[in-house]
Protein backbone atom coordinates (compact mmCIF):
# COMPACT_ATOMS: atom_id res chain seq x y z
CA UNK A 1 0.00 0.00 0.00
CA UNK A 2 1.34 3.56 -0.37
CA UNK A 3 2.47 5.40 2.66
CA UNK A 4 4.17 8.86 3.56
CA UNK A 5 7.07 7.56 4.76
CA UNK A 6 9.90 10.22 6.74
CA UNK A 7 12.58 7.79 4.90
CA UNK A 8 16.03 10.26 5.26
CA UNK A 9 17.18 12.35 7.88
CA UNK A 10 16.80 15.44 6.06
CA UNK A 11 13.61 18.01 4.28
CA UNK A 12 11.04 16.12 2.53
CA UNK A 13 8.67 13.37 2.78
CA UNK A 14 8.91 9.64 0.29
CA UNK A 15 5.51 8.40 -0.85
CA UNK A 16 6.72 4.77 -0.29
CA UNK A 17 5.04 1.16 -0.84
CA UNK A 18 5.07 -0.60 2.69
CA UNK A 19 3.37 -3.59 3.54
CA UNK A 20 0.00 -3.30 4.83
CA UNK A 21 -0.53 -3.46 8.65
CA UNK A 22 -2.45 -6.69 9.85
CA UNK A 23 -4.32 -6.08 13.19
CA UNK A 24 -3.60 -7.21 16.05
CA UNK A 25 -5.34 -8.16 19.28
CA UNK A 26 -7.72 -5.34 20.24
CA UNK A 27 -6.79 -3.38 17.46
CA UNK A 28 -9.21 -2.64 14.30
CA UNK A 29 -7.74 -1.97 10.51
CA UNK A 30 -9.22 1.57 9.29
CA UNK A 31 -8.88 2.10 5.46
CA UNK A 32 -7.89 5.75 5.52
CA UNK A 33 -10.62 7.93 3.89
CA UNK A 34 -9.06 11.56 4.55
CA UNK A 35 -5.81 12.95 6.71
CA UNK A 36 -5.42 16.54 7.68
CA UNK A 37 -1.68 17.91 8.14
CA UNK A 38 -0.99 19.26 11.44
CA UNK A 39 1.67 21.62 12.04
CA UNK A 40 3.81 19.33 13.96
CA UNK A 41 4.27 17.14 10.12
CA UNK A 42 5.30 20.32 8.79
CA UNK A 43 7.98 20.02 11.32
CA UNK A 44 9.05 16.86 10.62
CA UNK A 45 8.82 17.50 6.76
CA UNK A 46 10.83 20.56 7.22
CA UNK A 47 13.38 18.31 9.50
CA UNK A 48 13.52 20.75 12.38
CA UNK A 49 15.75 20.56 15.76
CA UNK A 50 12.95 18.93 17.57
CA UNK A 51 12.33 16.59 14.51
CA UNK A 52 15.83 15.64 14.29
CA UNK A 53 15.58 14.71 17.89
CA UNK A 54 12.31 12.65 18.12
CA UNK A 55 11.15 11.24 14.70
CA UNK A 56 12.48 7.72 14.12
CA UNK A 57 13.47 7.50 10.64
CA UNK A 58 12.11 5.51 8.54
CA UNK A 59 8.28 6.10 9.84
CA UNK A 60 5.23 6.97 7.86
CA UNK A 61 3.68 10.30 9.70
CA UNK A 62 0.47 11.70 10.35
CA UNK A 63 -1.73 11.24 12.93
CA UNK A 64 -5.21 13.62 11.80
CA UNK A 65 -7.48 11.15 9.71
CA UNK A 66 -11.09 9.94 9.13
CA UNK A 67 -11.82 6.52 7.96
CA UNK A 68 -13.73 3.30 7.78
CA UNK A 69 -13.22 -0.16 10.01
CA UNK A 70 -12.62 -2.85 7.48
CA UNK A 71 -10.95 -5.74 9.92
CA UNK A 72 -11.21 -6.43 13.34
CA UNK A 73 -8.36 -8.00 15.57
CA UNK A 74 -9.42 -10.40 17.97
CA UNK A 75 -10.73 -9.23 21.42
CA UNK A 76 -12.95 -6.21 19.50
CA UNK A 77 -16.19 -5.72 20.72
CA UNK A 78 -18.60 -2.74 19.77
CA UNK A 79 -16.67 -1.79 16.57
CA UNK A 80 -17.97 -3.15 13.11
CA UNK A 81 -16.83 -3.42 9.68
CA UNK A 82 -17.80 -0.46 7.93
CA UNK A 83 -18.11 2.14 10.91
CA UNK A 84 -16.72 5.39 10.22
CA UNK A 85 -14.15 6.45 13.10
CA UNK A 86 -11.73 9.10 13.62
CA UNK A 87 -9.58 8.26 16.58
CA UNK A 88 -7.01 9.68 19.17
CA UNK A 89 -3.59 10.38 18.09
CA UNK A 90 -2.02 10.06 21.95
CA UNK A 91 -1.63 6.36 22.90
CA UNK A 92 -1.88 5.66 26.42
CA UNK A 93 -0.82 3.02 29.16
CA UNK A 94 -4.12 2.18 30.55
CA UNK A 95 -1.84 1.90 33.95
CA UNK A 96 -0.45 4.50 35.00
CA UNK A 97 -1.86 6.79 38.05
CA UNK A 98 -3.67 9.34 35.92
CA UNK A 99 -5.02 6.47 33.30
CA UNK A 100 -6.38 4.40 35.70
CA UNK A 101 -8.45 7.34 37.72
CA UNK A 102 -9.92 8.44 34.02
CA UNK A 103 -7.29 11.41 33.53
CA UNK A 104 -6.02 9.67 30.68
CA UNK A 105 -4.92 12.76 28.77
CA UNK A 106 -2.65 12.97 31.73
CA UNK A 107 -0.62 9.84 30.72
CA UNK A 108 2.93 9.26 32.06
CA UNK A 109 4.13 7.43 28.97
CA UNK A 110 1.76 8.88 26.14
CA UNK A 111 3.09 7.65 22.66
CA UNK A 112 2.09 10.14 19.55
CA UNK A 113 0.75 8.26 16.41
CA UNK A 114 3.27 9.56 13.63
CA UNK A 115 5.93 10.84 16.10
CA UNK A 116 6.60 8.07 18.53
CA UNK A 117 5.04 4.86 16.49
CA UNK A 118 3.75 4.51 12.66
CA UNK A 119 1.21 7.46 12.13
CA UNK A 120 -1.71 7.25 9.33
CA UNK A 121 -0.43 9.04 6.42
CA UNK A 122 -1.07 5.42 4.40
CA UNK A 123 -4.23 3.37 2.50
CA UNK A 124 -4.44 1.37 5.93
CA UNK A 125 -3.76 1.57 9.21
CA UNK A 126 -3.96 -0.52 12.64
CA UNK A 127 -4.93 1.42 15.50
CA UNK A 128 -5.92 0.15 19.23
CA UNK A 129 -9.53 -0.07 19.35
CA UNK A 130 -9.80 2.14 22.52
CA UNK A 131 -8.41 4.97 20.41
CA UNK A 132 -11.17 4.68 17.73
CA UNK A 133 -13.56 7.43 18.01
CA UNK A 134 -17.29 6.27 16.31
CA UNK A 135 -18.74 9.11 13.71
CA UNK A 136 -21.84 10.24 13.70
CA UNK A 137 -23.22 10.05 10.10
CA UNK A 138 -24.91 12.99 10.14
CA UNK A 139 -22.15 15.36 10.45
CA UNK A 140 -19.73 15.72 7.20
CA UNK A 141 -16.78 12.80 6.73
CA UNK A 142 -14.68 15.50 6.16
CA UNK A 143 -15.06 17.46 10.16
CA UNK A 144 -13.71 14.47 11.07
CA UNK A 145 -10.60 14.66 9.49
CA UNK A 146 -9.82 17.69 11.67
CA UNK A 147 -11.44 16.30 15.35
CA UNK A 148 -7.31 16.18 16.77
CA UNK A 149 -6.71 19.98 16.23
CA UNK A 150 -10.29 20.82 16.83
CA UNK A 151 -10.29 19.07 19.77
CA UNK A 152 -6.86 20.90 21.01
CA UNK A 153 -9.30 24.40 20.96
CA UNK A 154 -12.06 22.69 22.40
CA UNK A 155 -9.70 21.42 25.29
CA UNK A 156 -8.34 24.68 25.76
CA UNK A 157 -11.29 27.58 24.78
CA UNK A 158 -13.13 25.00 27.08
CA UNK A 159 -10.84 24.44 30.15
CA UNK A 160 -12.49 27.38 32.18
CA UNK A 161 -15.99 29.06 32.11
CA UNK A 162 -16.16 31.76 29.21
CA UNK A 163 -19.95 32.80 29.62
CA UNK A 164 -20.46 35.82 29.80
CA UNK A 165 -16.73 36.34 30.15
CA UNK A 166 -14.38 38.28 27.93
CA UNK A 167 -11.88 35.97 26.24
CA UNK A 168 -8.26 36.87 24.63
CA UNK A 169 -6.86 34.43 22.15
CA UNK A 170 -3.20 34.84 20.96
CA UNK A 171 -2.38 33.44 17.88
CA UNK A 172 -5.12 32.78 14.46
CA UNK A 173 -3.67 29.67 13.41
CA UNK A 174 -6.20 26.75 12.69
CA UNK A 175 -6.17 26.39 16.38
CA UNK A 176 -6.68 29.48 17.42
CA UNK A 177 -8.98 30.38 15.18
CA UNK A 178 -11.01 27.18 16.18
CA UNK A 179 -10.70 28.23 19.92
CA UNK A 180 -12.48 31.75 19.03
CA UNK A 181 -15.16 30.05 17.41
CA UNK A 182 -16.24 27.50 20.34
CA UNK A 183 -15.49 30.18 23.04
CA UNK A 184 -18.25 32.41 20.82
CA UNK A 185 -20.75 29.22 21.28
CA UNK A 186 -19.81 28.73 24.49
CA UNK A 187 -21.22 32.28 25.14
CA UNK A 188 -18.30 34.44 25.41
CA UNK A 189 -19.28 37.95 25.36
CA UNK A 190 -16.38 39.47 23.75
CA UNK A 191 -13.91 37.46 21.56
CA UNK A 192 -10.97 39.40 20.82
CA UNK A 193 -8.21 37.51 18.50
CA UNK A 194 -4.46 38.21 17.93
CA UNK A 195 -1.72 37.61 15.14
CA UNK A 196 0.81 39.37 13.26
CA UNK A 197 -0.54 37.61 9.76
CA UNK A 198 -3.30 39.38 7.91
CA UNK A 199 -4.48 36.22 5.76
CA UNK A 200 -4.65 33.87 9.14
CA UNK A 201 -7.29 37.26 10.71
CA UNK A 202 -8.53 37.63 7.04
CA UNK A 203 -9.81 33.74 7.70
CA UNK A 204 -10.68 34.53 11.41
CA UNK A 205 -13.52 37.00 10.29
CA UNK A 206 -15.13 34.10 8.60
CA UNK A 207 -15.38 31.40 11.19
CA UNK A 208 -17.20 34.26 13.78
CA UNK A 209 -17.90 37.33 15.14
CA UNK A 210 -14.55 38.00 16.48
CA UNK A 211 -12.68 41.40 16.81
CA UNK A 212 -9.33 40.42 15.27
CA UNK A 213 -6.37 42.39 15.93
CA UNK A 214 -2.87 42.55 14.17
CA UNK A 215 -0.55 43.36 17.43
CA UNK A 216 2.05 45.17 14.79
CA UNK A 217 -0.53 47.95 13.76
CA UNK A 218 -3.48 48.38 16.56
CA UNK A 219 -2.38 47.92 20.59
CA UNK A 220 -4.66 45.87 22.78
CA UNK A 221 -5.62 48.96 25.27
CA UNK A 222 -7.29 50.67 22.12
CA UNK A 223 -9.38 47.85 21.28
CA UNK A 224 -10.33 47.21 25.05
CA UNK A 225 -11.67 51.10 24.87
CA UNK A 226 -13.88 50.44 22.23
CA UNK A 227 -15.15 47.41 23.42
CA UNK A 228 -16.32 49.29 26.91
CA UNK A 229 -13.39 46.47 28.36
CA UNK A 230 -12.05 48.37 31.73
CA UNK A 231 -10.63 45.63 33.41
CA UNK A 232 -8.70 43.07 31.32
CA UNK A 233 -9.21 39.74 29.49
CA UNK A 234 -11.26 37.08 32.48
CA UNK A 235 -9.69 33.86 30.11
CA UNK A 236 -6.96 33.76 27.68
CA UNK A 237 -6.40 31.11 25.23
CA UNK A 238 -2.71 31.14 24.28
CA UNK A 239 -2.56 29.37 20.63
CA UNK A 240 0.58 31.56 18.96
CA UNK A 241 3.57 29.78 21.12
CA UNK A 242 5.21 33.46 20.80
CA UNK A 243 6.50 34.83 23.98
CA UNK A 244 5.72 38.44 23.26
CA UNK A 245 2.08 37.36 22.65
CA UNK A 246 2.12 35.16 25.92
CA UNK A 247 3.64 38.47 27.87
CA UNK A 248 0.98 40.58 26.17
CA UNK A 249 -1.79 38.03 27.47
CA UNK A 250 -0.21 38.22 30.80
CA UNK A 251 0.10 42.13 30.55
CA UNK A 252 -4.02 42.11 29.21
CA UNK A 253 -5.97 39.29 31.98
CA UNK A 254 -7.82 40.71 34.79
CA UNK A 255 -6.81 40.00 38.22
CA UNK A 256 -7.17 36.53 39.09
CA UNK A 257 -7.32 35.96 35.23
CA UNK A 258 -6.96 32.33 34.08
CA UNK A 259 -5.16 31.13 30.94
CA UNK A 260 -4.93 28.05 29.28
CA UNK A 261 -1.85 27.34 27.22
CA UNK A 262 -1.50 25.11 24.53
CA UNK A 263 0.64 27.42 22.04
CA UNK A 264 4.59 25.44 22.73
CA UNK A 265 7.08 28.17 23.26
CA UNK A 266 10.77 28.05 22.98
CA UNK A 267 12.93 27.25 25.63
CA UNK A 268 14.63 30.81 26.09
CA UNK A 269 10.34 32.44 26.21
CA UNK A 270 10.70 34.58 29.87
CA UNK A 271 7.11 36.00 31.67
CA UNK A 272 7.28 38.38 34.43
CA UNK A 273 6.37 35.89 37.02
CA UNK A 274 5.27 38.79 39.30
CA UNK A 275 2.76 39.59 37.34
CA UNK A 276 1.37 36.18 37.78
CA UNK A 277 2.24 36.67 41.63
CA UNK A 278 0.63 40.01 41.92
CA UNK A 279 -2.31 39.51 39.55
CA UNK A 280 -3.34 36.18 40.97
CA UNK A 281 -2.92 34.85 37.31
CA UNK A 282 -3.89 30.73 37.15
CA UNK A 283 -2.08 29.29 34.51
CA UNK A 284 -3.20 25.28 32.99
CA UNK A 285 -0.80 23.82 30.52
CA UNK A 286 -2.69 22.14 28.00
CA UNK A 287 -2.04 18.68 25.90
CA UNK A 288 -4.18 16.40 23.79
CA UNK A 289 -7.52 16.09 24.00
CA UNK A 290 -9.57 14.40 27.10
CA UNK A 291 -10.64 11.26 26.27
CA UNK A 292 -13.09 11.01 25.98
CA UNK A 293 -14.98 14.16 27.20
CA UNK A 294 -13.31 16.78 24.66
CA UNK A 295 -14.62 14.30 21.45
CA UNK A 296 -18.20 14.36 22.98
CA UNK A 297 -18.31 17.53 23.28
CA UNK A 298 -16.66 18.85 20.01
CA UNK A 299 -19.66 16.39 18.29
CA UNK A 300 -22.11 18.18 20.14
CA UNK A 301 -20.90 20.98 19.43
CA UNK A 302 -21.42 20.69 15.65
CA UNK A 303 -24.68 19.50 16.51
CA UNK A 304 -25.54 22.34 18.14
CA UNK A 305 -24.90 25.04 15.16
CA UNK A 306 -21.12 25.42 15.88
CA UNK A 307 -19.69 25.39 12.19
CA UNK A 308 -15.94 25.05 11.49
CA UNK A 309 -15.85 24.10 8.23
CA UNK A 310 -14.64 27.38 6.88
CA UNK A 311 -10.96 26.39 8.62
CA UNK A 312 -10.62 23.87 5.53
CA UNK A 313 -9.53 25.74 2.53
CA UNK A 314 -7.02 23.24 0.83
CA UNK A 315 -8.00 20.03 -0.71
CA UNK A 316 -5.16 17.30 -2.27
CA UNK A 317 -4.81 13.81 -3.36
CA UNK A 318 -2.26 12.40 -0.90
CA UNK A 319 -0.51 12.21 -4.48
CA UNK A 320 0.09 15.52 -4.13
CA UNK A 321 1.06 15.68 -0.78
CA UNK A 322 3.91 18.31 -1.54
CA UNK A 323 1.43 20.75 -2.60
CA UNK A 324 -0.45 20.22 0.52
CA UNK A 325 2.99 20.44 2.73
CA UNK A 326 3.91 23.93 0.53
CA UNK A 327 0.04 25.51 1.63
CA UNK A 328 1.16 24.87 5.01
CA UNK A 329 4.16 26.42 4.84
CA UNK A 330 3.00 29.47 3.05
CA UNK A 331 1.50 31.09 6.34
CA UNK A 332 -1.83 31.31 4.87
CA UNK A 333 -3.59 28.38 4.70
CA UNK A 334 -6.27 26.98 7.34
CA UNK A 335 -6.58 23.03 7.70
CA UNK A 336 -5.14 21.10 4.42
CA UNK A 337 -6.82 17.86 3.70
CA UNK A 338 -5.28 15.11 1.67
CA UNK A 339 -7.62 12.61 0.30
CA UNK A 340 -7.05 8.24 -0.18
CA UNK A 341 -10.35 7.71 -1.36
CA UNK A 342 -9.22 7.21 -4.86
P1 LIG B 1 0.12 27.89 13.71
O1 LIG B 1 1.61 27.98 13.71
O2 LIG B 1 -0.59 27.62 12.44
O3 LIG B 1 -0.48 29.24 14.32
C1 LIG B 1 0.20 30.08 15.19
C2 LIG B 1 -0.21 31.52 14.84
O4 LIG B 1 0.40 32.40 15.80
C3 LIG B 1 0.27 31.96 13.45
O5 LIG B 1 -0.83 32.40 12.67
C4 LIG B 1 1.25 33.08 13.78
O6 LIG B 1 1.26 34.11 12.80
C5 LIG B 1 0.72 33.57 15.12
N1 LIG B 1 1.66 34.41 15.87
C6 LIG B 1 3.02 34.40 15.84
N2 LIG B 1 3.50 35.39 16.63
C7 LIG B 1 2.44 36.02 17.19
C8 LIG B 1 2.28 37.10 18.09
N3 LIG B 1 3.33 37.75 18.60
N4 LIG B 1 1.02 37.47 18.43
C9 LIG B 1 -0.06 36.83 17.95
N5 LIG B 1 0.03 35.80 17.07
C10 LIG B 1 1.26 35.39 16.72
O7 LIG B 1 -0.23 26.81 14.81
P2 LIG B 1 -1.56 25.93 15.10
O8 LIG B 1 -1.51 24.68 14.32
O9 LIG B 1 -2.78 26.78 15.03
O10 LIG B 1 -1.24 25.54 16.62
C11 LIG B 1 -1.21 26.54 17.62
C12 LIG B 1 -0.13 26.26 18.66
O11 LIG B 1 -0.48 25.12 19.43
C13 LIG B 1 1.26 25.96 18.09
O12 LIG B 1 2.23 26.55 18.95
C14 LIG B 1 1.34 24.44 18.17
O13 LIG B 1 2.67 23.97 18.26
C15 LIG B 1 0.60 24.20 19.47
N6 LIG B 1 0.01 22.86 19.64
C16 LIG B 1 0.04 22.35 20.91
C17 LIG B 1 -0.58 21.14 21.16
C18 LIG B 1 -0.61 20.61 22.56
O14 LIG B 1 -1.08 19.48 22.76
N7 LIG B 1 -0.16 21.38 23.54
C19 LIG B 1 -1.22 20.44 20.13
C20 LIG B 1 -1.26 21.02 18.85
C21 LIG B 1 -0.65 22.24 18.63
ZN1 LIG C 1 -0.92 6.05 31.53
Amino acid sequence: MDALVKKYKEPGLWLEQVERPVPEEGEVLVKIHKTAICGTDVHIYEWNKWAQETIPVPMTIGHEFVGEIVELGKGVKDLNVGDLVSGEGHIVCGKCRNCLAGRRHLCKDTKGVGVNRTGIFSEYVALPASNIWLCDNSLPEEIYSIFDPFGNAAHTALSFEVLGEDVLVTGAGPIGIMAAAIAKHAGARFVVLTDINNDRLELAKKMGKFRTVNTKEENLEDVMKELGMKEGFDVGLEMSGNGRALNQMIDHMTHGGKIAMLGIQDSDTTVDWNKVVFNGLHIKGIYGREMYETWYKMQSMLKSGLDISPIITHRYHYTEFEKGFEAMLSGKSGKVILDWTE
